[in-house]
Protein backbone atom coordinates (compact mmCIF):
# COMPACT_ATOMS: atom_id res chain seq x y z
CA UNK A 1 0.00 0.00 0.00
CA UNK A 2 1.15 3.11 -1.33
CA UNK A 3 2.14 5.85 1.64
CA UNK A 4 2.52 8.85 -0.67
CA UNK A 5 0.85 9.94 -3.68
CA UNK A 6 2.01 13.05 -5.90
CA UNK A 7 -1.13 14.33 -8.37
CA UNK A 8 0.65 16.09 -11.11
CA UNK A 9 0.57 16.32 -15.51
CA UNK A 10 3.09 13.71 -16.39
CA UNK A 11 4.48 10.49 -14.71
CA UNK A 12 8.00 9.91 -16.03
CA UNK A 13 8.75 6.17 -15.61
CA UNK A 14 13.09 6.52 -15.72
CA UNK A 15 15.88 8.97 -14.88
CA UNK A 16 18.02 8.47 -17.19
CA UNK A 17 19.49 11.05 -20.05
CA UNK A 18 16.21 9.90 -22.41
CA UNK A 19 13.37 10.46 -19.41
CA UNK A 20 15.25 13.84 -17.67
CA UNK A 21 15.41 15.25 -21.60
CA UNK A 22 11.61 14.82 -21.71
CA UNK A 23 10.79 16.17 -18.10
CA UNK A 24 13.36 19.53 -18.70
CA UNK A 25 11.95 19.59 -21.64
CA UNK A 26 8.32 19.47 -20.22
CA UNK A 27 8.79 21.82 -17.11
CA UNK A 28 10.82 24.28 -19.41
CA UNK A 29 7.44 24.58 -21.57
CA UNK A 30 4.99 25.08 -18.29
CA UNK A 31 3.93 21.90 -17.70
CA UNK A 32 4.50 19.71 -14.39
CA UNK A 33 5.98 16.21 -14.07
CA UNK A 34 7.21 13.73 -11.51
CA UNK A 35 10.22 11.51 -12.10
CA UNK A 36 10.16 7.97 -11.06
CA UNK A 37 13.87 6.22 -10.74
CA UNK A 38 14.48 2.36 -9.85
CA UNK A 39 18.11 2.97 -8.74
CA UNK A 40 19.69 5.55 -6.57
CA UNK A 41 21.07 7.38 -9.01
CA UNK A 42 19.70 9.24 -11.95
CA UNK A 43 21.53 8.70 -15.43
CA UNK A 44 20.81 4.75 -16.12
CA UNK A 45 23.60 3.98 -18.94
CA UNK A 46 25.83 6.47 -17.78
CA UNK A 47 27.76 6.48 -14.50
CA UNK A 48 30.63 8.46 -13.04
CA UNK A 49 32.98 7.06 -11.30
CA UNK A 50 36.27 8.74 -9.49
CA UNK A 51 39.44 7.85 -10.85
CA UNK A 52 43.08 10.12 -10.26
CA UNK A 53 40.62 12.37 -8.09
CA UNK A 54 38.91 12.96 -11.62
CA UNK A 55 35.64 11.79 -13.50
CA UNK A 56 35.83 8.55 -15.62
CA UNK A 57 32.62 6.35 -16.77
CA UNK A 58 31.72 2.91 -16.28
CA UNK A 59 28.78 3.19 -18.72
CA UNK A 60 28.59 5.61 -22.13
CA UNK A 61 31.23 8.25 -22.58
CA UNK A 62 31.91 9.27 -26.01
CA UNK A 63 30.69 12.22 -27.98
CA UNK A 64 30.77 12.68 -31.63
CA UNK A 65 30.73 15.59 -33.95
CA UNK A 66 27.78 14.76 -35.43
CA UNK A 67 25.86 14.67 -32.21
CA UNK A 68 23.97 18.45 -32.50
CA UNK A 69 21.40 17.65 -29.78
CA UNK A 70 23.88 16.51 -27.59
CA UNK A 71 25.89 19.52 -27.58
CA UNK A 72 23.49 21.77 -27.87
CA UNK A 73 22.74 19.61 -23.99
CA UNK A 74 25.96 20.24 -22.84
CA UNK A 75 26.14 23.86 -23.76
CA UNK A 76 22.86 24.07 -22.19
CA UNK A 77 24.15 22.62 -18.90
CA UNK A 78 26.98 24.84 -18.61
CA UNK A 79 29.13 21.34 -19.25
CA UNK A 80 32.57 21.12 -21.43
CA UNK A 81 34.26 18.75 -23.42
CA UNK A 82 37.76 17.54 -23.73
CA UNK A 83 39.51 15.56 -26.65
CA UNK A 84 39.95 11.78 -26.47
CA UNK A 85 43.59 11.08 -25.91
CA UNK A 86 44.92 9.33 -29.51
CA UNK A 87 48.56 10.62 -30.02
CA UNK A 88 51.14 8.22 -30.78
CA UNK A 89 50.61 4.91 -32.98
CA UNK A 90 47.70 3.01 -32.86
CA UNK A 91 47.88 -1.20 -32.67
CA UNK A 92 46.23 -3.75 -35.15
CA UNK A 93 46.60 -7.34 -33.77
CA UNK A 94 46.06 -9.48 -37.06
CA UNK A 95 44.54 -13.40 -37.24
CA UNK A 96 48.40 -14.90 -36.49
CA UNK A 97 48.51 -12.57 -33.13
CA UNK A 98 50.91 -10.49 -34.90
CA UNK A 99 51.21 -6.95 -33.72
CA UNK A 100 51.29 -3.64 -36.45
CA UNK A 101 51.78 -0.09 -35.47
CA UNK A 102 50.07 2.30 -37.82
CA UNK A 103 49.05 5.99 -37.47
CA UNK A 104 45.97 7.48 -39.11
CA UNK A 105 42.99 5.60 -39.36
CA UNK A 106 43.65 2.28 -41.60
CA UNK A 107 44.89 -0.42 -40.19
CA UNK A 108 47.79 -1.93 -41.97
CA UNK A 109 45.98 -5.33 -43.07
CA UNK A 110 46.94 -5.25 -46.42
CA UNK A 111 45.84 -4.10 -49.92
CA UNK A 112 43.68 -6.75 -50.81
CA UNK A 113 41.91 -6.19 -47.51
CA UNK A 114 41.92 -2.71 -47.22
CA UNK A 115 39.96 -2.08 -50.54
CA UNK A 116 37.28 -4.93 -49.76
CA UNK A 117 36.96 -2.95 -46.53
CA UNK A 118 36.56 0.30 -49.20
CA UNK A 119 34.30 -1.49 -51.33
CA UNK A 120 32.38 -2.45 -48.43
CA UNK A 121 32.08 0.42 -47.00
CA UNK A 122 31.01 2.64 -50.10
CA UNK A 123 28.30 -0.23 -50.05
CA UNK A 124 26.73 0.07 -46.68
CA UNK A 125 27.41 4.38 -47.60
CA UNK A 126 25.14 3.95 -50.32
CA UNK A 127 22.26 1.94 -48.58
CA UNK A 128 22.54 4.19 -45.44
CA UNK A 129 22.10 7.30 -47.48
CA UNK A 130 18.64 6.19 -49.03
CA UNK A 131 17.48 5.38 -45.30
CA UNK A 132 15.80 7.65 -43.30
CA UNK A 133 17.21 6.72 -39.71
CA UNK A 134 13.54 8.06 -38.07
CA UNK A 135 11.74 5.48 -40.11
CA UNK A 136 14.17 2.71 -41.74
CA UNK A 137 11.47 0.54 -41.78
CA UNK A 138 9.68 2.99 -44.92
CA UNK A 139 12.77 2.34 -47.67
CA UNK A 140 11.20 0.67 -50.41
CA UNK A 141 13.36 -2.56 -50.50
CA UNK A 142 13.03 -2.60 -45.94
CA UNK A 143 10.97 -6.14 -45.88
CA UNK A 144 14.14 -7.96 -48.24
CA UNK A 145 16.46 -5.97 -45.94
CA UNK A 146 15.15 -7.04 -42.84
CA UNK A 147 15.22 -10.62 -43.86
CA UNK A 148 18.98 -11.26 -44.80
CA UNK A 149 20.84 -11.23 -41.89
CA UNK A 150 23.83 -9.18 -41.28
CA UNK A 151 26.32 -12.46 -41.92
CA UNK A 152 24.45 -13.54 -44.78
CA UNK A 153 24.94 -10.18 -46.36
CA UNK A 154 28.82 -9.92 -45.35
CA UNK A 155 29.34 -13.42 -46.63
CA UNK A 156 27.79 -12.71 -49.76
CA UNK A 157 29.30 -9.52 -50.23
CA UNK A 158 32.53 -8.80 -48.87
CA UNK A 159 34.78 -10.95 -50.77
CA UNK A 160 37.55 -10.50 -48.33
CA UNK A 161 37.78 -12.59 -45.16
CA UNK A 162 39.75 -9.86 -43.00
CA UNK A 163 37.48 -7.35 -44.58
CA UNK A 164 34.19 -9.47 -43.55
CA UNK A 165 36.23 -9.81 -39.72
CA UNK A 166 36.62 -6.18 -39.49
CA UNK A 167 33.32 -5.49 -40.43
CA UNK A 168 31.67 -7.82 -37.92
CA UNK A 169 33.72 -7.10 -35.41
CA UNK A 170 32.94 -3.13 -35.47
CA UNK A 171 29.03 -3.42 -36.23
CA UNK A 172 28.39 -6.61 -34.44
CA UNK A 173 30.94 -6.82 -31.67
CA UNK A 174 31.27 -2.75 -31.63
CA UNK A 175 27.47 -1.72 -31.32
CA UNK A 176 24.81 -4.25 -31.59
CA UNK A 177 26.87 -6.36 -29.13
CA UNK A 178 25.54 -9.49 -30.31
CA UNK A 179 26.60 -12.22 -33.43
CA UNK A 180 26.03 -10.71 -36.77
CA UNK A 181 23.55 -14.17 -37.56
CA UNK A 182 20.95 -12.60 -35.18
CA UNK A 183 20.43 -9.09 -36.18
CA UNK A 184 18.96 -8.51 -40.38
CA UNK A 185 21.42 -6.27 -42.67
CA UNK A 186 18.19 -3.25 -42.41
CA UNK A 187 18.70 -3.16 -38.32
CA UNK A 188 22.45 -3.19 -38.42
CA UNK A 189 21.52 0.10 -41.13
CA UNK A 190 19.65 1.45 -38.53
CA UNK A 191 23.05 1.86 -36.29
CA UNK A 192 24.69 3.59 -39.27
CA UNK A 193 22.26 5.55 -40.52
CA UNK A 194 21.70 6.97 -37.43
CA UNK A 195 25.26 8.41 -37.00
CA UNK A 196 25.05 9.38 -40.76
CA UNK A 197 27.59 6.81 -42.49
CA UNK A 198 30.11 4.15 -41.18
CA UNK A 199 33.22 6.60 -41.05
CA UNK A 200 30.90 8.06 -38.43
CA UNK A 201 30.35 5.50 -36.86
CA UNK A 202 33.19 3.13 -36.74
CA UNK A 203 35.96 5.62 -36.97
CA UNK A 204 37.50 6.68 -33.29
CA UNK A 205 38.18 10.01 -34.38
CA UNK A 206 34.64 10.63 -34.89
CA UNK A 207 32.98 8.18 -32.67
CA UNK A 208 35.20 8.77 -29.71
CA UNK A 209 36.80 12.33 -30.54
CA UNK A 210 35.17 14.09 -27.56
CA UNK A 211 34.90 13.34 -23.69
CA UNK A 212 32.51 15.67 -21.04
CA UNK A 213 34.43 17.32 -18.21
CA UNK A 214 33.30 16.22 -15.25
CA UNK A 215 31.80 12.56 -16.69
CA UNK A 216 29.16 11.90 -19.09
CA UNK A 217 26.84 10.96 -15.79
CA UNK A 218 27.04 14.81 -14.75
CA UNK A 219 24.49 15.75 -17.87
CA UNK A 220 21.92 13.52 -15.82
CA UNK A 221 23.32 15.08 -12.28
CA UNK A 222 22.79 18.40 -14.03
CA UNK A 223 19.28 17.99 -15.34
CA UNK A 224 18.01 16.11 -12.12
CA UNK A 225 19.07 19.09 -10.08
CA UNK A 226 17.11 21.42 -11.87
CA UNK A 227 14.07 19.15 -11.72
CA UNK A 228 14.67 19.08 -7.91
CA UNK A 229 12.07 17.37 -5.89
CA UNK A 230 10.67 16.66 -9.16
CA UNK A 231 12.39 13.30 -9.12
CA UNK A 232 12.24 10.19 -6.69
CA UNK A 233 14.65 7.82 -6.68
CA UNK A 234 14.91 4.31 -5.49
CA UNK A 235 11.38 4.01 -7.26
CA UNK A 236 11.00 1.32 -9.81
CA UNK A 237 7.87 1.78 -10.97
CA UNK A 238 5.91 -1.83 -10.54
CA UNK A 239 2.28 -0.86 -11.62
CA UNK A 240 0.91 1.01 -14.42
CA UNK A 241 -3.05 1.32 -14.47
CA UNK A 242 -4.24 3.48 -17.48
CA UNK A 243 -7.89 4.80 -19.14
CA UNK A 244 -7.92 7.00 -21.92
CA UNK A 245 -6.74 10.15 -20.19
CA UNK A 246 -5.40 9.05 -16.81
CA UNK A 247 -1.88 7.17 -15.17
CA UNK A 248 -1.98 5.82 -11.82
CA UNK A 249 1.59 4.79 -11.19
CA UNK A 250 3.02 2.61 -7.86
CA UNK A 251 6.34 2.69 -7.33
CA UNK A 252 8.60 1.60 -4.66
CA UNK A 253 7.99 -1.61 -2.50
CA UNK A 254 5.14 -0.95 -0.29
CA UNK A 255 4.88 2.06 1.47
CA UNK A 256 6.41 3.67 -1.69
CA UNK A 257 5.16 6.48 -3.83
CA UNK A 258 1.86 6.62 -5.98
CA UNK A 259 2.08 8.96 -8.68
CA UNK A 260 -1.63 10.33 -10.69
CA UNK A 261 -1.32 12.07 -13.72
CA UNK A 262 -2.84 12.81 -17.13
CA UNK A 263 -0.24 11.19 -18.86
CA UNK A 264 3.09 9.11 -18.90
CA UNK A 265 6.12 8.40 -20.39
CA UNK A 266 7.88 5.36 -20.16
CA UNK A 267 11.94 6.03 -20.71
CA UNK A 268 13.13 2.61 -19.77
CA UNK A 269 14.95 0.22 -22.42
CA UNK A 270 12.31 -1.73 -23.76
CA UNK A 271 13.18 -5.15 -22.46
CA UNK A 272 12.83 -3.69 -19.06
CA UNK A 273 8.72 -2.87 -19.75
CA UNK A 274 7.80 -6.98 -19.41
CA UNK A 275 9.07 -6.30 -15.62
CA UNK A 276 6.12 -3.58 -15.14
CA UNK A 277 2.57 -4.56 -14.65
CA UNK A 278 -0.34 -2.83 -16.95
CA UNK A 279 -3.52 -2.74 -15.92
CA UNK A 280 -5.27 -2.93 -18.23
CA UNK A 281 -2.88 -5.02 -20.08
CA UNK A 282 -0.86 -3.42 -23.18
CA UNK A 283 -2.36 -4.61 -26.72
CA UNK A 284 -0.37 -7.65 -28.08
CA UNK A 285 1.64 -6.03 -30.77
CA UNK A 286 2.72 -3.96 -28.33
CA UNK A 287 4.13 -6.62 -26.45
CA UNK A 288 5.20 -9.05 -28.84
CA UNK A 289 7.45 -5.98 -29.53
CA UNK A 290 9.00 -5.86 -26.61
CA UNK A 291 9.60 -9.05 -25.77
CA UNK A 292 10.56 -9.25 -29.57
CA UNK A 293 13.67 -6.65 -28.68
CA UNK A 294 16.80 -8.12 -26.63
CA UNK A 295 19.66 -6.18 -25.45
CA UNK A 296 23.05 -6.95 -26.19
CA UNK A 297 26.13 -7.82 -24.13
CA UNK A 298 28.52 -5.50 -22.62
CA UNK A 299 30.93 -5.53 -19.48
CA UNK A 300 33.17 -3.06 -19.66
CA UNK A 301 36.46 -2.97 -18.32
CA UNK A 302 38.65 0.21 -16.34
CA UNK A 303 42.41 -0.98 -16.28
CA UNK A 304 44.13 1.52 -13.75
CA UNK A 305 48.31 2.96 -13.56
CA UNK A 306 50.50 5.29 -11.54
CA UNK A 307 50.47 7.12 -15.04
CA UNK A 308 49.41 6.51 -18.95
CA UNK A 309 52.40 4.37 -19.51
CA UNK A 310 52.03 3.50 -23.10
CA UNK A 311 52.40 7.50 -24.04
CA UNK A 312 55.97 7.62 -22.77
CA UNK A 313 56.48 4.44 -25.59
CA UNK A 314 54.61 7.23 -28.01
CA UNK A 315 51.63 4.30 -27.87
CA UNK A 316 48.18 6.19 -28.36
CA UNK A 317 46.27 3.36 -26.26
CA UNK A 318 44.15 2.74 -29.19
CA UNK A 319 43.91 -0.38 -30.57
CA UNK A 320 42.16 -3.37 -32.43
CA UNK A 321 42.34 -6.88 -32.68
CA UNK A 322 38.99 -8.35 -33.75
CA UNK A 323 40.30 -12.09 -33.32
CA UNK A 324 41.06 -11.77 -29.68
CA UNK A 325 38.96 -11.86 -26.56
CA UNK A 326 40.32 -7.67 -25.96
CA UNK A 327 39.07 -6.46 -29.37
CA UNK A 328 39.45 -3.23 -29.33
CA UNK A 329 41.69 -0.73 -26.36
CA UNK A 330 41.41 3.06 -25.26
CA UNK A 331 43.13 5.43 -23.61
CA UNK A 332 40.47 6.57 -21.12
CA UNK A 333 42.96 8.22 -18.74
CA UNK A 334 41.39 11.41 -17.10
CA UNK A 335 42.12 15.10 -18.65
CA UNK A 336 45.22 15.80 -16.71
CA UNK A 337 46.77 12.29 -16.87
CA UNK A 338 46.71 12.12 -12.95
CA UNK A 339 46.12 8.44 -13.46
CA UNK A 340 46.70 5.89 -16.45
CA UNK A 341 43.52 4.40 -17.54
CA UNK A 342 42.56 1.72 -20.24
CA UNK A 343 39.39 0.96 -21.22
CA UNK A 344 37.89 -2.22 -23.39
CA UNK A 345 34.56 -3.66 -23.96
CA UNK A 346 34.25 -7.43 -23.86
CA UNK A 347 31.06 -7.65 -26.50
CA UNK A 348 28.93 -9.93 -27.35
CA UNK A 349 30.03 -13.51 -27.73
CA UNK A 350 33.08 -12.54 -26.36
CA UNK A 351 31.38 -10.85 -23.01
CA UNK A 352 29.13 -14.30 -22.91
CA UNK A 353 32.44 -16.57 -23.00
CA UNK A 354 34.43 -14.71 -20.38
CA UNK A 355 30.90 -14.52 -18.26
CA UNK A 356 31.62 -17.88 -17.79
CA UNK A 357 34.94 -17.67 -16.32
CA UNK A 358 35.68 -17.25 -13.03
CA UNK A 359 36.36 -13.26 -12.04
CA UNK A 360 40.04 -14.30 -11.48
CA UNK A 361 40.14 -16.27 -15.02
CA UNK A 362 39.17 -13.50 -16.76
CA UNK A 363 41.10 -10.69 -15.31
CA UNK A 364 44.45 -12.81 -15.99
CA UNK A 365 42.64 -12.96 -19.82
CA UNK A 366 41.80 -8.86 -20.18
CA UNK A 367 45.17 -7.89 -18.89
CA UNK A 368 47.34 -10.53 -21.04
CA UNK A 369 44.85 -8.97 -23.68
CA UNK A 370 45.42 -5.81 -22.72
CA UNK A 371 49.52 -6.40 -22.57
CA UNK A 372 49.61 -7.80 -26.51
CA UNK A 373 48.88 -3.96 -27.00
CA UNK A 374 51.08 -1.97 -24.78
CA UNK A 375 53.63 -4.50 -23.67
CA UNK A 376 53.72 -6.27 -19.86
CA UNK A 377 53.13 -3.38 -17.55
CA UNK A 378 49.52 -3.67 -18.69
CA UNK A 379 49.52 -7.15 -16.33
CA UNK A 380 50.24 -4.92 -12.85
CA UNK A 381 47.33 -2.46 -12.72
CA UNK A 382 46.51 -0.40 -9.05
CA UNK A 383 43.08 -1.09 -9.55
CA UNK A 384 40.94 -3.06 -12.32
CA UNK A 385 37.28 -2.32 -12.64
CA UNK A 386 34.68 -4.41 -14.69
CA UNK A 387 31.24 -3.27 -14.89
CA UNK A 388 28.44 -6.36 -16.59
CA UNK A 389 25.65 -4.21 -17.87
CA UNK A 390 23.78 -7.62 -18.26
CA UNK A 391 24.20 -7.74 -14.28
CA UNK A 392 22.34 -4.34 -13.85
CA UNK A 393 18.99 -5.08 -12.68
CA UNK A 394 17.61 -1.25 -14.09
CA UNK A 395 18.98 -2.23 -17.65
CA UNK A 396 20.15 -5.71 -18.45
CA UNK A 397 21.98 -5.39 -21.15
CA UNK A 398 23.91 -3.06 -23.66
CA UNK A 399 24.35 -0.80 -25.39
CA UNK A 400 20.86 -1.24 -26.60
CA UNK A 401 17.97 -3.51 -27.98
CA UNK A 402 17.56 -4.94 -31.51
CA UNK A 403 15.44 -7.07 -32.73
CA UNK A 404 16.21 -10.63 -34.13
CA UNK A 405 15.60 -10.62 -38.03
CA UNK A 406 12.34 -9.23 -39.81
CA UNK A 407 11.46 -7.28 -35.98
CA UNK A 408 12.09 -3.94 -37.74
CA UNK A 409 9.36 -4.48 -40.30
CA UNK A 410 6.77 -6.00 -38.63
CA UNK A 411 6.42 -3.56 -35.97
CA UNK A 412 7.84 -0.65 -37.71
CA UNK A 413 6.61 3.03 -36.05
CA UNK A 414 4.72 0.84 -33.11
CA UNK A 415 8.16 1.27 -31.08
CA UNK A 416 7.30 4.95 -30.75
CA UNK A 417 3.22 4.33 -30.64
CA UNK A 418 2.10 5.51 -27.62
CA UNK A 419 -0.74 3.45 -25.50
CA UNK A 420 -3.55 5.40 -24.65
CA UNK A 421 -1.97 8.09 -22.49
CA UNK A 422 1.33 6.34 -22.27
CA UNK A 423 3.78 7.88 -24.47
CA UNK A 424 7.73 5.56 -25.24
CA UNK A 425 11.33 7.24 -25.04
CA UNK A 426 15.03 5.93 -24.57
CA UNK A 427 17.42 5.96 -27.11
CA UNK A 428 17.02 2.69 -28.20
CA UNK A 429 14.17 3.49 -30.28
CA UNK A 430 15.97 7.06 -31.73
CA UNK A 431 16.61 7.76 -35.02
CA UNK A 432 19.24 10.10 -35.05
CA UNK A 433 21.80 9.05 -32.38
CA UNK A 434 20.35 5.42 -32.11
CA UNK A 435 21.96 3.56 -29.20
CA UNK A 436 23.75 6.53 -28.35
CA UNK A 437 23.38 9.88 -25.45
CA UNK A 438 22.23 11.58 -28.35
CA UNK A 439 19.07 9.60 -29.73
CA UNK A 440 18.55 9.37 -25.78
CA UNK A 441 18.01 13.23 -25.73
CA UNK A 442 16.08 13.63 -28.76
CA UNK A 443 13.77 10.79 -27.96
CA UNK A 444 12.97 12.52 -24.72
CA UNK A 445 12.22 15.87 -26.04
CA UNK A 446 10.24 14.06 -29.26
CA UNK A 447 7.95 11.96 -26.20
CA UNK A 448 7.53 15.68 -24.18
CA UNK A 449 6.73 17.02 -27.17
CA UNK A 450 3.81 14.51 -28.09
CA UNK A 451 2.94 15.17 -24.13
CA UNK A 452 2.48 18.59 -25.19
CA UNK A 453 0.76 18.62 -28.25
CA UNK A 454 -1.71 15.54 -26.88
CA UNK A 455 -2.29 18.40 -24.04
CA UNK A 456 -2.84 21.23 -26.05
C1 LIG B 1 29.21 0.47 -21.37
C2 LIG B 1 28.46 1.45 -22.21
C3 LIG B 1 29.16 2.26 -23.10
C4 LIG B 1 28.48 3.19 -23.90
N1 LIG B 1 29.19 4.04 -24.69
C5 LIG B 1 28.57 5.12 -25.23
C6 LIG B 1 29.30 6.18 -25.79
O1 LIG B 1 30.53 6.19 -25.72
N2 LIG B 1 28.62 7.22 -26.35
C7 LIG B 1 27.26 7.27 -26.37
O2 LIG B 1 26.68 8.24 -26.88
N3 LIG B 1 26.53 6.27 -25.82
C8 LIG B 1 27.15 5.21 -25.23
N4 LIG B 1 26.43 4.25 -24.59
C9 LIG B 1 24.96 4.30 -24.69
C10 LIG B 1 24.35 5.39 -23.82
O3 LIG B 1 24.86 5.30 -22.52
C11 LIG B 1 22.85 5.21 -23.84
O4 LIG B 1 22.41 5.31 -25.18
C12 LIG B 1 22.06 6.26 -23.04
O5 LIG B 1 22.67 6.57 -21.83
C13 LIG B 1 20.65 5.70 -22.83
O6 LIG B 1 19.85 6.61 -22.13
P1 LIG B 1 18.29 6.30 -21.90
O7 LIG B 1 17.78 7.35 -21.03
O8 LIG B 1 17.66 6.06 -23.21
O9 LIG B 1 18.26 4.88 -21.16
P2 LIG B 1 18.85 4.48 -19.72
O10 LIG B 1 20.11 5.20 -19.50
O11 LIG B 1 18.87 3.00 -19.70
O12 LIG B 1 17.79 5.04 -18.69
C14 LIG B 1 16.66 4.32 -18.29
C15 LIG B 1 16.43 4.60 -16.81
O13 LIG B 1 15.24 3.94 -16.42
C16 LIG B 1 15.44 3.38 -15.13
N5 LIG B 1 14.46 2.31 -14.98
C17 LIG B 1 14.42 1.09 -15.53
N6 LIG B 1 13.31 0.43 -15.18
C18 LIG B 1 12.62 1.26 -14.37
C19 LIG B 1 11.39 1.16 -13.65
N7 LIG B 1 10.61 0.06 -13.72
N8 LIG B 1 10.99 2.21 -12.90
C20 LIG B 1 11.73 3.34 -12.80
N9 LIG B 1 12.91 3.48 -13.44
C21 LIG B 1 13.34 2.46 -14.22
C22 LIG B 1 16.87 2.92 -15.17
O14 LIG B 1 17.39 2.75 -13.86
C23 LIG B 1 17.54 4.07 -15.91
O15 LIG B 1 17.98 5.07 -15.05
C24 LIG B 1 27.07 3.28 -23.81
C25 LIG B 1 26.37 2.49 -22.90
C26 LIG B 1 27.05 1.58 -22.11
C27 LIG B 1 26.28 0.75 -21.12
Amino acid sequence: MATRTIETEVAVVGAGIAGLSAAAKLVAEGAEVAVLEARDRVGGRTWNTEIGGEANELGGQWVAPYQSAMHAMLEDLGIEMFESFREGSHTFIDPAGKVHRYEGHDAPMGDASEKALEVADAKLDALAKELDPESPWDHPDAERLDRVTFETWLQQEVSDEMARDLLRSWLAGGFLAKPAHTFSLLQGMWMISGAGGTFELFEPEQCLAYRVVGGSQLISLRLAERLGDRVVLEAPAREIRWSDDSVEIDAGEAGGVTVKARRAIVAVPPNLTEGIRFEPVLPAWRMRMSQALSQGSINKILAVYETPFWREEGLSGQGFAPYELVRELYDNSPPSASAGVLTTFLAGENAESAGRLSAEDRRRHVLEGMAEYVGPRALEPVDYIETDWCGQEWTRGAYGTSFGPGGLTRFRDDIRRPVGPIHWACTDIAGVGHIHMEGAIRSGQRAAQACLEAAA
